[in-house]
């Protein structure tokens, strides 16, 4: 494909300082940390030094005040590096911007230099044991009392959950409302009643950790509040779409790594006196996916460039997260069966590539909740389903 038009030389540049620290500080480590199921902490203050984390938050907040263009460009580098173990992305691409969005003016002073910085690192608690897609129906509750609020019940599957300082919390302030009664939170980990759980144990993202979080009767000061009093839903599908775009950015780079690394193993592997790549098969399969992986590019650039523009809509950045992830767990799996048995080991990348890409058509909304907001749109109205 020509070269993308999308960035600047300068994002270039960046790209390429982004691709040594990778090199230098995630790579060698990553295996290892598959092992510990967590990424150390230093890691986070490494990446605050490099400028790499929360690039577009201004700079009367700590951040260099770039475009998000450039926190795309990390996005990208850890995808094609084959990285999933630190949660950046929940970081950058969804803490922050809640804080930012829609924090007040003490909250972005206190909160956005440190996790600038990487002193800080923050996780986004929405799902419960018994509700993800159904945001509405959560049962984490948060009773005024006073100058307070008393906080309790249970998140799971958070990202960032045994690392973080701070996580954004939904949580239900008015369990009577129809349309949600839901309150966003800046919650400290260090409050008493906040308590970490289990890491969770994954197909894939071996490096990530993934945890249980529960609340205690946890009082949090009425400051605490990010946002309107039983505003919180409008808030959440507000930033989604950023979130949803993102993980369709990733993919379109895990498939066309993936695409390459399959061209070259087909064009080494040698059987029946000829290369895997002389098979017609193996150029069919290569050609489909290439195209398709082209096609899907032109789309992830083109939503890109709506979201720079502020124009992306959630039904577009749906419609992204869909089609790329299911792309995704397709290339993915296609590609593997070109590396017969070696694709299975883990330490080939398309092994750990199968285990990563699972989740994609899962996390940050499932493909049936993204089918249901494509097929909403097209039939408006119907509003018996909502997400
Ligand atoms: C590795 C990982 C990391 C995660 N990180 C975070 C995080 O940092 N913070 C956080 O809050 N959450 C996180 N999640 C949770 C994730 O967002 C949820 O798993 C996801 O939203 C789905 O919710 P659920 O698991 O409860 O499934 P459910 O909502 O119970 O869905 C079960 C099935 O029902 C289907 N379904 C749902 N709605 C519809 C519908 N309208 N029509 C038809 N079918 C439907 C789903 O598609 C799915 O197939 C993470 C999950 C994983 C696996």
């Amino acid at each position: 494909m020509k070269q993308r038009l999308l960035f600047s030389s300068d994002h270039e540049l960046f790209r390429d300082m982004v691709k040594r620290f990778i090199d230098k500080e995630i790579v060698p480590f990553h295996a290892q940390w598959e092992h510990d199921g967590i990424v150390p902490r230093d890691l986070w203050l490494k990446a605050g030094e490099a400028g790499l984390l929360g690039c577009s938050i201004p700079e009367e907040y700590g951040g260099s005040g770039a475009d998000e263009l450039y926190n795309f460009v990390f996005v990208e580098e850890l995808a094609r590096a084959g990285i999933t173990g630190p949660g950046f992305a929940v970081h950058n691409e969804m803490v922050m911007p809640y804080i930012l969005s829609f924090g007040t003016e003490e909250q972005k002073l206190h909160w956005l230099p440190k996790m600038v910085r990487g002193e800080v690192i923050g996780a986004l608690g929405l799902t419960e044991p018994h509700v993800g897609s159904d945001l509405r129906n959560i049962r984490t509750s948060a009773v005024r009392d006073g100058d307070e609020y008393v906080i309790s019940g249970q998140k799971t599957f958070i990202s960032n959950g045994q690392l973080c300082d701070v996580v954004v919390l939904a949580t239900k302030t008015d369990p009577n409302a129809k349309e949600g009664g839901i309150s966003l939170f800046i919650v400290e980990s260090s409050r008493t009643g906040f308590v970490k759980g289990r890491r969770l144990e994954k197909i894939g993202l071996k490096a990530q950790d993934t945890s249980e979080l529960f609340f205690e009767e946890m009082r949090v000061p009425v400051s605490n509040l990010l946002g309107p009093e039983h505003g919180g839903f409008k808030l959440l599908m507000k930033n989604l779409a950023q979130e949803r775009l993102t993980q369709a950015v990733r993919s379109a780079v895990v498939v066309e790594t993936v695409i390459d690394y399959t061209i070259a193993y087909a064009t080494e592997r040698k059987m029946f006196g000829q290369t895997l790549a002389d098979f017609q098969n193996t150029q069919f399969k290569l050609a489909e996916m290439k195209t398709e992986a082209v096609v899907a590019r032109v789309f992830v650039d083109h939503c890109l460039k709506l979201f720079m523009a502020r124009e992306l809509s959630g039904i577009e950045a749906a419609m992204a997260k869909m089609t790329l992830s299911n792309l995704h767990c397709r290339v993915v799996d296609e590609c593997l069966q070109l590396f017969g048995g070696w694709g299975y080991m883990w330490e080939y990348p398309i092994a750990r590539a199968y285990a990563d890409a699972r989740v994609v058509r899962i996390a940050g909304g499932s493909i049936e909740v993204m089918k249901q907001i494509i097929g909403r749109s097209l039939f408006p109205i119907d509003k018996s389903t909502q997400n």
